[in-house]
Parts: C-alpha cells; sequence; structure tokens
C-alpha cells in the first residue's frame, strides 16, 4: 500500500505540544495495526540543532545514525516503535543549503532558482524520502513553529502543493490550537482559533481536523460554532484537554475523542480495533505507585524545562517500571560548594550527574560524584557525567593530584580525560563530535551486564572527549572497573566501582533509548538500586 499522509500544524502559539500531538497520533495508529513514521520540519536556518545552546533549544536528541535533531524525535521514538534516523529531520538551513549546492553544480540548467518551485520542491522531496525508506502506512509530518510566522511559509506551501501533487484522499491537515480560558470573565474563547483557521485558509490549507487544546471542557456550543466558523465536520474538532498525570495518558486521551476513528475515515485506512493495553497500562502504574523516590540531577540547565528531556523521561521510565513514583530534585551544579553539599543531597536516593559542556558548574559536579562514592548513593554519570567520576575517582582514591579533563584544563598534570584522537583535526563544530550508535562489550562481572543481561549493546553517542587508556592501570589497580569498552577502537564506554552498591558513568546517551513501555535496563537498574538504598537507609 502507498504512505498516507498527515501534516500538524500549530496555531495560536508556541509550546503547545505539537510534537507529542503528532506521537501520540503516530502512537494510536499503531495501536490499530497500522506502521507509521514521523518526521519533522523546522523553519530555522541551522542546519540542525547540534550548534544551539539549550537555552535556545532545549535538548538535541541524538539519532541512532549520528543525525543532532530536534527533541521531539525524542517524542516520536519514546511513544511509537518507528525509528528515526538523518531523515527525519529537516530544517531550512538543510533545504537551502542542498538547493545552494545544486545551483553551484550547475544542476538548474541556466533557470533562476526561487522559493517555488525549487526550495518547495526540496521539501516535498524530503518528505517522500521517508515515505520510501520507511514504507510506512501513514507518514506524519509535524511543521515546526506557528502558523503566521514567516519562516514556516515555505513549508506551508510545500505541504499544500504535496496534497495537489498525490490527491486530497492522501493527506490530511490537523492544526493544533489553543482555546483560552478568561478567568475574569469565566469563557473559553474560540477566536484565536478561528484567526489561525483563516490564517492557514488564506495559504490554501483548509485543516481536516481541529485539535483544541484546552484547560476545561470544551461544550458543545463551542464545538459547533468552530466547525462552522472554521468549517471543519463537528466530529473532527477534537478536544484535546491539559493532562496533569502523566504524557503518555495523551494517546488513550485522544482516542476516547475519537481521534483516530475519523483520521482512519478520511484516509480510507484499515479499522482495525484499536489496542492500548499497555499504555493504559502505565497510566494505571503512574496513577497508584506503591514506592516513592527522589533523585537529584546536577545540571547547569536544571531551569530549563527542556535541556535533559529524554533525561528525566527515561528516569520516569525507569521509576514506572519499579512501581515508583519519583520527584526529580534539579540541583544547579554552580551553586553546589562543599558546605551546601550535605544539605542539599541529604535526603536524596540516587544521584544522576547528566552530560554537558563547558566548565561553568564542573566543581559541582565533581564534588557530587564525591559525595556519591563517599555515601554510597547510587550514582549515575552520563558522558561528562562519566568524565565527572573518573576525575573526582582519579583525584580522591588514586592521589592524582590536579587530575582534569582536557577540555576544562589543557595543561592538567594528570589528563585522565582527554580529547578522541579524531577529534585533534576538527575545525567545524556542526556535527563534528563523535555521534551515534556504536557496539559495546560488557565485562561479565559488571553491574551492568546484570542489568543489559547481554554482552553486546548499542548505545548513542555524542562527545569529543573520551577516558584516557594510559591512566587505565592506575585507576584500575585502586579499584575502579571498565565495564564495558567498543573493542574495535579501544574506548572505554563504561566504568564502574564494584566496592559501591551502584555507581556507573557511560561514555554514551542510554536516555534516548528509553521508552515508557520498553524501559532502558540501566534506568530500571539504577531505580533498583534508589529504593533498595532508601530502605536500607530506614532500617539503620
Ligand atoms: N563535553 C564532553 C565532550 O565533549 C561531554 C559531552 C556530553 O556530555 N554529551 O566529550
Amino acid at each position: 500500500m502507498a504512505s498516507k499522509f498527515i501534516f500538524v500544524t500549530g496555531g495560536v502559539s508556541s509550546s503547545l505540544g505539537k510534537g507529542i500531538a503528532a506521537s501520540s497520533l503516530g502512537c494510536l495508529l499503531e495501536s490499530r495495526g497500522l506502521s507509521v513514521a514521523l518526521q519533522k520540519m523546522d523553519p530555522y536556518i541551522n542546519i540542525d540543532p547540534g550548534t544551539m545552546s539549550p537555552y535556545q533549544h532545549g535538548e538535541v536528541y541524538v539519532t541512532y545514525d549520528g543525525a543532532e535533531t530536534d527533541l521531539d524525535l525524542g517524542n516520536y521514538e519514546r511513544f511509537t516503535s518507528s525509528k528515526v534516523s538523518r531523515i527525519n529531520s529537516v530544517t531550512t538551513g538543510q533545504i537551502y543549503l542542498s538547493v545552494i549546492e545544486r545551483e553551484r553544480r550547475g544542476e538548474y540548467m541556466g533557470r533562476t532558482v526561487q522559493v517555488i518551485p525549487h526550495i518547495t520542491n526540496e521539501i516535498k522531496s524530503r518528505i517522500l524520502k521517508v515515505a520510501k525508506a520507511s514504507q510506512a502506512d501513514i507518514i506524519i509530518v509535524e511543521i515546526g513553529g506557528t502558523v503566521g510566522d514567516i519562516e514556516s511559509i515555505p513549508f506551508l506551501e510545500a505541504i499544500r502543493q504535496f496534497s495537489h501533487d498525490i490527491g486530497k484522499e492522501n493527506t490530511l491537515y490537523i492544526h493544533l490550537t489553543l482555546i483560552p480560558y478568561i478567568s475574569v470573565a469565566d469563557e473559553q474563547k474560540t477566536k484565536p482559533t478561528q484567526h489561525s483557521v483563516k490564517e492557514l485558509r488564506a495559504i490554501g490549507i483548509q485543516p481536516d481536523i481541529l485539535l483544541c487544546r484546552t484547560e476545561k471542557e470544551m461544550s458543545n456550543d463551542m464545538k459547533e460554532k468552530l466547525a462552522l466558523f472554521c468549517d471543519v465536520e463537528k466530529e473532527a474538532v477534537i478536544q484535546a484537554l491539559d493532562i496533569h498525570t502523566t504524557i503518555y495518558e495523551v494517546p488513550i486521551q485522544y482516542s476516547k475523542e475519537g481521534l483516530d476513528d475519523i483520521v482512519v475515515d478520511k484516509l480510507g485506512l484499515k479499522k482495525n480495533k484499536r489496542n492500548l493495553k499497555r499504555w493504559e497500562s502505565i497510566v494505571e502504574k503512574v496513577n497508584s505507585p506503591k514506592h516513592h523516590v527522589q533523585i537529584a540531577v546536577i545540571g547547569k540547565y536544571i531551569d530549563l524545562q527542556d535541556a535533559y528531556k529524554s533525561l528525566y523521561e527515561a528516569i520516569h521510565h525507569g521509576a514506572i517500571a519499579n512501581d515508583s513514583s519519583v520527584q526529580i530534585k534539579r540541583i544547579h551544579s554552580e551553586k553546589l560548594t562543599p558546605e551546601s553539599l550535605n544539605g542539599q543531597l541529604e535526603d536524596i536516593d540516587g544521584i544522576i550527574i547528566p552530560g554537558g559542556f563547558g566548565e561553568r558548574g564542573i566543581p559541582g559536579k565533581i564534588l557530587s560524584c564525591q559525595y556519591g562514592r563517599e555515601h554510597k548513593i547510587p550514582s549515575f554519570g552520563v558522558c561528562l557525567g562519566m568524565h565527572c567520576m573518573v576525575v573526582e575517582f582519579a583525584r580522591n582514591v588514586s592521589g592524582l593530584k590536579d587530575a582534569h579533563s582536557t577540555e576544562f584544563q589543557e595543561d592538567t598534570p594528570h589528563p585522565v580525560i582527554s580529547l578522541l584522537e579524531e577529534q585533534k583535526v576538527i575545525q567545524d563544530i556542526g556535527g563534528t563530535m563523535r555521534l551515534g550508535e556504536s557496539e559495546t562489550t560488557l565485562n561479565s562481572e559488571s553491574l551492568s551486564y546484570k542489568a543489559y543481561k547481554t554482552h553486546i549493546i548499542h548505545e548513542r553517542h555524542r562527545h569529543r572527549y573520551e577516558f584516557a587508556n594510559s591512566y587505565k592501570e592506575k585507576l584500575c589497580s585502586k579499584g575502579l572497573k571498565i565495564a564495558g569498552v567498543y573493542k574495535e577502537r579501544d574506548l572505554v564506554e563504561i566504568i564502574e566501582i564494584p566496592d559501591h552498591p551502584w555507581y556507573v558513568g557511560v561514555q554514551f546517551h542510554p536516555e534516548f533509548q528509553s521508552k515508557p513501555i520498553a524501559v532502558h535496563p540501566l534506568f530500571k537498574s539504577f531505580i533498583q538500586a534508589a529504593l533498595s538504598y532508601q530502605s536500607s537507609k530506614t532500617q539503620a
């Protein structure tokens, strides 16, 4: 069967959760036995978000093939079984770059190169590429930004043409909007949605379905009014009520509103019964946990909602898998001092030191590693977090005074973490780190092996610095264990301290491969260790 295409646009305001909406729809369609692929079109000019600060963009999500992408791609993988790759993430920068390169090669045969048709054709070809590669029944394409933005106009024009090219019966437009509630008047307002749809129609796109984010239940009258003014069927006005339990309830909520029924109907797809049992059981577990843990995340971007998005999600997955709820205590690494450490960490059941770049906050992270190690609190270091663990161990256990990572001190007497060989010649910063999936072989006598229950694992990377093998012997003789290596290139991938209940540092980013219905083994094991630590404290 040829693929069908669903385009998700956003109106009225940003941050309405288009990514979660698109992912939840994907989840719902999969629950009806259909295969899906998801793609994000971001209207900014950067080639990818890899060069952007977390303050600008939130987390950079890494695909298995090493693309640095928008964090919504993480949602696509968490909510569905589809695997995203380089081609699932498109930006204006990428589109223009390829058109301009083609122009330089003379491939436009003397013609004037223009937004229409050259840019729009390039956008359409990227959508078709995903359809071809995935062979999925349905391709869901999310257009970043808000309708009305100047930047997104070529994308909207391209998706308008797309329906013309492949037939209206094969495409569907879903517009996600906001129904604001004015508390002083105690009224919900449809006007912003009407305006947003008007804007969309001015570009030539008539939405088939309105997905309305709302704080309060929408009345029948409101749905009728929206249907009339926006020219959609009343059944196609879907309310998306705010959810306060877990985002993993969104697919269930949409199913109750009949979103998948309408989509299946409108696209003439097979009407298999939906089966959301696995997702329902996730929500049940979230609603009635047997335990509760407190996990500290020591980072410098903790005031941002999205900077450690996948990590926070993976912690929740780990908790769900242990029938537990979790409170994540976000601790600012820059503000941690030897004096404040105890007060901040004493009632914590587990510590995570996440990935990151740059020197700010490093001393606080190193202090937390020491605290976790000495107090035998389950501690998990991810990428930069693993680097901090190694530095701390070298300084305080192996007696290598002033040991450091050359990322922060080039002339350290003991460069226990140093630049990867291949990185020494690199000049451009965009897309040049060690990126994507590679193989790690686990030591059978390790905690990691116990968690993964297999010797060979594949995990995703995004870094320039690594464990310096020249210090392996010195550190291992003092009790550090190399629990996993990338054999082909002799790179250390996992360190552990066997004389500790759970002290694991990983060079990769396990959080990118955790899903609520397929929790990552390390996060499951870490939360389990946190719960044991907690009960050992109460027994003491
Ligand atoms: N800054 C470190 C490096 O480049 C760690 C990167 C990370 O945590 N993702 O190696």
